[in-house]
């Protein structure tokens, strides 16, 4: 009957639309997301709207200030206006609230500033930039463009939308923390997915050793060892779960590679759908699912999806979001002390990493070798 399809309907929505739209009916707040920027950062500014918009403002319709120490020029005031329908101030800060008040000693701040810069302290011998943090420090709060409101959200240029960013990095999958998994619910998954990976005659493309104590090709005898021998489906599918059961491990019959426990920590996960969707991994989890170590052992999605990247993709695939803070439980990821990988004698980390990460990893001060990585972990305690 109509009645009860109807509630069905509504009860469903969800599956059947996709994630619900914000709601957009409920109490906004007098806020204002604000961008400091130059003329010159017209591009940076428009890919920071565009995300802005694109995730979030184009539900709440928050306005925008924007403010600089010059002039806004027509091109970029005009250009704003086509990416967002949102109300927008352009305005200019004074004097009083950029450069050198006038009990400053002008020519002794200088000279401070040029002896940073001699330092190579980072932006210390940039005038502007220390004109920029003294305005966001005592100043942006008093401009009268923000008066009026009770909150606001900074954005500046340049700010990376991560699927973009993705996208145009060619990567298929981005993590924040990697950790060891708990040995006692994977006893078997190693062994699995090694058999996957040598019955499909795949070769490592350098992802495999971030999970392998060994770089060397196993010799495990899955395929010829009827006791071993994946998938399992007479033994797990016709008995109930329970019964059948996964064969111990034999660290005999491992020859020289071991699970060494590290996976990706899939809570933070951003990963291109068509490579879950693909034949490969496909397979790769049929054969997984089929050993029965979902039910005869507690195998987490995080070392399964850790595992088929390794099997099948090259480090170049994975993106480390190391800029991303991410805290869940226990266990968290802060940028700001995140381990480098510098001294990583072997991939896949640096090769992770965009030429520009490698640049800003190069000059960090944290660093741990990869032995450590994979000992562990990237996640980090604040
Ligand atoms: P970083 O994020 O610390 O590397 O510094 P940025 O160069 O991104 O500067 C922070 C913010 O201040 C950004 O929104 C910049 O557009 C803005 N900004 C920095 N210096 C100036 C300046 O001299 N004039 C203006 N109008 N904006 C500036
Ligand atoms: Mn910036």
């Amino acid at each position: 009957p109509p009645a009860i399809r109807k509630i069905s309907e509504e009860h469903d929505k969800v599956f059947v639309t996709g994630c619900l739209e914000p709601q957009t009916n409920g109490p906004r707040a007098n806020a204002a997301l604000v961008v400091l920027a130059r003329n010159s950062e017209l591009q940076g500014v428009i890919q920071s709207i565009k995300s802005m918009e694109r995730h979030f403002n184009r539900w709440f319709h928050y306005p925008y200030v924007f403010l600089n120490d010059g002039d806004f020029n027509t091109t970029f005031k005009e250009t704003i206006l086509n990416y967002t329908s949102s109300p927008v101030e352009f305005g200019k800060i004074d004097p009083d609230m950029w450069g050198y008040p006038d009990w400053a000693n002008v020519d002794v701040a200088r000279e401070g500033i040029r002896k940073q810069g001699d330092k190579a302290i980072m932006y210390g011998g940039m005038e502007s930039y220390h004109h920029m943090c003294r305005f966001y420090s005592g100043f942006f709060y008093k401009h009268e463009l923000l008066l009026k409101y009770d909150w606001y959200w900074r954005v500046e240029p340049d700010i990376n939308d991560p699927f973009i960013h993705m996208e145009r990095a060619k990567k298929t999958y981005g993590f924040t923390i990697a950790v060891k998994e708990l040995k006692e619910t994977v006893p078997n998954i190693f062994r699995y997915a090694s058999a996957y990976k040598r019955l499909n005659n795949l070769t490592s493309k350098g992802l495999w050793e971030m999970f392998a104590d060994s770089a060397e090709v196993p010799k495990l005898p899955l395929d010829d060892d009827p006791k071993y021998k994946p998938p399992l489906p007479e033994e797990i599918l016709s008995t109930e779960a329970g019964q059948g059961g996964l064969p111990d491990v034999d660290p005999e019959a491992m020859e020289g590679e071991v699970y060494n426990m590290c996976h990706f920590w899939s809570n933070f996960e951003i990963a291109r759908l068509d490579w879950f969707r693909g034949k490969e991994y496909n397979d790769f989890f049929d054969m997984m699912d089929r050993s029965g170590g979902f039910w005869m052992e507690r195998w987490g999605d995080a070392p399964i999806h850790s595992l088929a990247a390794g099997a099948l993709l090259s480090p170049k695939d994975i993106h480390y979001f190391r800029d991303i803070g991410y805290r869940h439980t226990t266990i968290e990821h802060c940028p700001a002390n995140a381990p480098g990988n510098r001294q990583l004698d072997r991939p896949p980390f640096l090769e992770m990493t965009t030429k520009d990460e490698k640049k800003r990893i190069e000059e960090d001060e944290y660093w741990e070798t990869w032995d450590s990585v994979k000992e562990n972990g990237v996640g980090c305690r604040c």
